[in-house]
């Protein structure tokens, strides 16, 4: 019988825990040759969320939880539940059911006998979401798929089901700025990918703002490629071939027509985009310095305030004081 260690990372999900926990149970009772666990990570709530996961563990022994100090991110999450799992097979999916459970059974028939280490979902439409999402999001891939060697697939989601071995592997990747998507290519192992149709969140609102997006992306290309680094010396390369055409131009010019002075305009033109393009390689260079510098602190992924573990132990404490105390 093998174990399935199901991670659900949660920031403010009051509005649709109630929901994806009666689903999962569904899912549970259909695949009842195996055994669970849920982990529910919470990262930081605001809102009741640790309550809720809390009776949730009051009634179901399978349920586990991981509540943070403060809210670390998404991938921070999936990495603290990966690190507390210990499932034969393990799980990661959204709480707001846009990774719709009932593909659970689908998935690990794939993964069960090792014909395959993962399976990974892929949506196939973006409905529902803004335009303008959708069309930077595609951008986004197209670029990170010229210049890194990882394999990124568009429209892959965190929703996976993979081995052990699998998820050790990535657990074995302990770099503090990280992205999972560029994580699962880089680790390799064979992958089956299953497409499924967008479906909309069931309740609460989306954590991720335009700009949260973007500096995320900025993390993926900027941890899985080094060519904008190259792009910056190019650039350089190409202005100082460029410069020096001119300053050739300019001395012909002087000579035959004895003019050095005419051109202001396209002179004032030429330095504020040349040291336009100066300080663009040096935020490139820079970007790629603080990454360095966050990860040369080597500060921990996570930081945890409370699991079902350390509230059980303490409940233990209190009673065995009480007995005690009669005695
Ligand atoms: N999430 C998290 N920490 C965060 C932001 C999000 O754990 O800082 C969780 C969130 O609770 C959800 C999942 O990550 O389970 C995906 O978030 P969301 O649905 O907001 O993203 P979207 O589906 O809109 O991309
Ligand atoms: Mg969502």
């Amino acid at each position: 019988m093998h174990k399935l260690s199901l991670i659900i990372p949660c920031y403010n999900e009051e509005e649709a825990l109630p929901f994806l926990y009666k689903s999962i149970c569904q899912v549970c009772d259909i695949m009842s040759d195996q055994k669970f666990e849920f982990i529910f990570v919470n990262d930081g709530s605001k809102d009741n969320t640790l309550d809720i996961i809390k009776n949730f563990e009051v009634e179901d022994k399978r349920v586990r939880y991981i509540s943070f100090s403060r809210n670390f991110g998404k991938e921070a999450a999936m990495y603290a539940g990966l690190e507390a799992s210990n499932g034969d097979f393990v799980a990661i999916m959204d709480a707001d059911m846009q990774d719709p459970p009932s593909l659970l059974p689908q998935m690990y028939s794939y993964v069960k006998d090792g014909e395959y280490d993962s399976v990974a979902t892929r949506r196939v439409t973006r409905e529902g979401e803004p335009p303008i999402r959708s069309f930077f999001a595609k951008q986004f891939y197209k670029i990170i798929n010229k210049i890194s060697n990882a394999d990124i697939v568009d429209g892959a989601r965190d929703f996976r089901l993979m081995s052990r071995q699998m998820a050790d592997a990535i657990l074995s990747m302990k770099e503090y700025n990280r992205f999972s998507k560029g994580i699962y290519g880089w680790v390799g192992f064979k992958t089956k990918w299953l497409p499924f149709k967008n479906i909309e969140r069931v309740a609460g609102e989306t954590k991720w703002s335009f700009w949260k997006l973007f500096t995320y992306s900025l993390e993926g290309i900027i941890g899985f490629s080094t060519k904008p680094l190259a792009i910056a010396s190019i650039l350089g390369l190409i202005f100082c071939v460029l410069s020096f055409i001119f300053i050739i131009y300019i001395i012909i010019k002087t000579i035959i027509f004895n003019n050095p002075v005419e051109g202001w305009p396209s002179l004032a033109c030429i330095v504020l985009f040349v040291s336009g393009i100066q300080l663009f390689c040096t935020g490139i260079v820079g970007q790629y310095m603080s990454k360095t510098y966050l990860e040369t602190k080597a500060r921990p992924i996570y930081i945890i305030k409370e699991t079902e573990k350390m509230n059980n132990d303490k409940k233990n404490e209190v009673q065995i004081n009480k007995i005690e105390e009669i005695y």
